[in-house]
């Protein structure tokens, strides 16, 4: 991912990929020119990179020239008129190769067919390295393509955002979702996960959703999910995968518009950390880190015994079940530790001591992030 300016940029067309695009062209063209010395025209500034590699793998000899595209205030300040301005040379009888970056709306290639109605070249042909058929609104006929893309905004190769991303070597896609920071907040049950969410949640100006919450509100006001829920809850188990899942996501469609999320409790086996990936990926974005407070399992017990004396959680009652909830926690979910471990994300940090502490201890995490 890259940041141009105020905006976030994901790849979207490797090196490789353009260079084997620009191969294919320069082969058809090249098959249909046969013998005749081209001219090349390049339309700056976007096309500078891709015609530097056409030329370079044209195998035969040719001519490359650029023309411009000028903006001239128009009459009415909201009317910009688009000239192409830089055509010195007599082309006339001369097969002309156009060398377009892109082809979106078709506005600039209406320019260049302006131009070249009085130029009496031999043959005008179009070739564009990248195209947007959904955008496109002209009849021109484009000759050559090299790749076709969606209408999303595009840098790199030649291409810019604002003066900037135009010497990037590989193409990035604009992110429809901007930079938003996701944690896993992760421990054994009673390691203070809620409590410390409340901090980094205002700190951060994060969306905190515990599952472990959100069931108990839907157990609280008997719907269909809180039933299904409660049964398994009440023994200390897990709910099954898919229903925890379909109700995170939609926890997470509720918030469209935040800056990040805060995950507490989820995901709890690996199928729920695939299923956050894969939903973090659709908004464009990730889970930044997994940050696990680490607490001995008898001060685990000790602290959840004295929260069940106020808390009126049937779970936090019975030590029996407590140490079933932690037993679960080390059985199916310790493995989450090697799944953020893998990707580089996992932190532990102590959390034994105070309160404060412990918090201070979280913010330098995510500070160093
Ligand atoms: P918690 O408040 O996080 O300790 O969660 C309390 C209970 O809610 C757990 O023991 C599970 O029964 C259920 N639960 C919460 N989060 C999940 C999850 N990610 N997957 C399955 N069950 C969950």
């Amino acid at each position: 991912m890259i940041k141009l300016h105020d905006l976030y940029f994901k790849t979207f067309i490797s090196e490789e990929e353009i260079d084997a695009a620009v191969q294919r062209m320069v082969d058809e063209i090249s098959n249909d020119i046969q013998d005749e010395i081209p001219v090349f025209v390049g339309i700056l500034n976007g096309s500078f990179m891709f015609v530097s590699d056409f030329v370079k793998k044209y195998p035969k000899p040719c001519e490359v020239t650029f023309i411009k595209l000028a903006s001239y205030e128009g009459l009415k300040s909201s009317e910009d008129i688009h000239r192409l301005i830089g055509l010195t040379q007599d082309l006339s009888g001369r097969k002309v190769v156009i060398l377009e970056d892109i082809i979106d709306s078709g506005n600039t290639l209406s320019e260049v067919y302006r131009i070249f109605k009085n130029e009496q070249v031999d043959e005008l042909k179009i070739a564009t390295l990248f195209y947007k058929p959904e955008a496109y609104k002209k009849d021109f006929k484009l000759h050559y393509v090299g790749i076709e893309i969606p209408n999303k905004f595009i840098v790199g190769y030649g291409l810019d955002y604002n003066g900037l991303g135009r010497d990037l070597p590989s193409v990035y896609q604009l992110k429809t979702t901007q930079h938003m920071t996701n944690l896993v907040l992760f421990g054994p049950p009673g390691a203070g996960k809620g409590t410390q969410a409340e901090f980094l949640k205002n700190t951060y100006n994060l969306v905190h959703i515990s599952t472990g919450d959100v069931f108990r509100f839907n157990i609280k006001n008997e719907t269909a999910l809180g039933m299904l829920a409660k049964s398994y809850m009440d023994k200390g188990e897990l709910v099954p995968d898919q229903v925890t899942i379909d109700m995170l996501n939609a926890e997470v469609e509720k918030n469209a518009d935040a800056n990040g999320f805060i995950f507490d409790g989820f995901p709890r086996t690996n199928a729920q950390a695939e299923a956050l990936d894969k939903l973090m990926d659709s908004k464009d974005s990730q889970i930044n880190a997994m940050i696990a407070l680490e607490v001995d399992d008898e001060i685990l017990v000790q602290r959840l015994l004295k929260r069940g004396e106020t808390s009126g959680r049937k779970d936090d009652a019975d030590e029996s079940i407590i140490r079933n909830r932690i037993k679960e926690y080390y059985k199916k979910t310790a493995i989450l530790k090697d799944y953020y471990t893998a990707q580089d994300k996992y932190y532990g940090v102590d959390g034994e001591g105070s309160i404060e502490e412990i918090t201070e201890r979280l913010n330098a995490v995510i500070d160093s992030l």
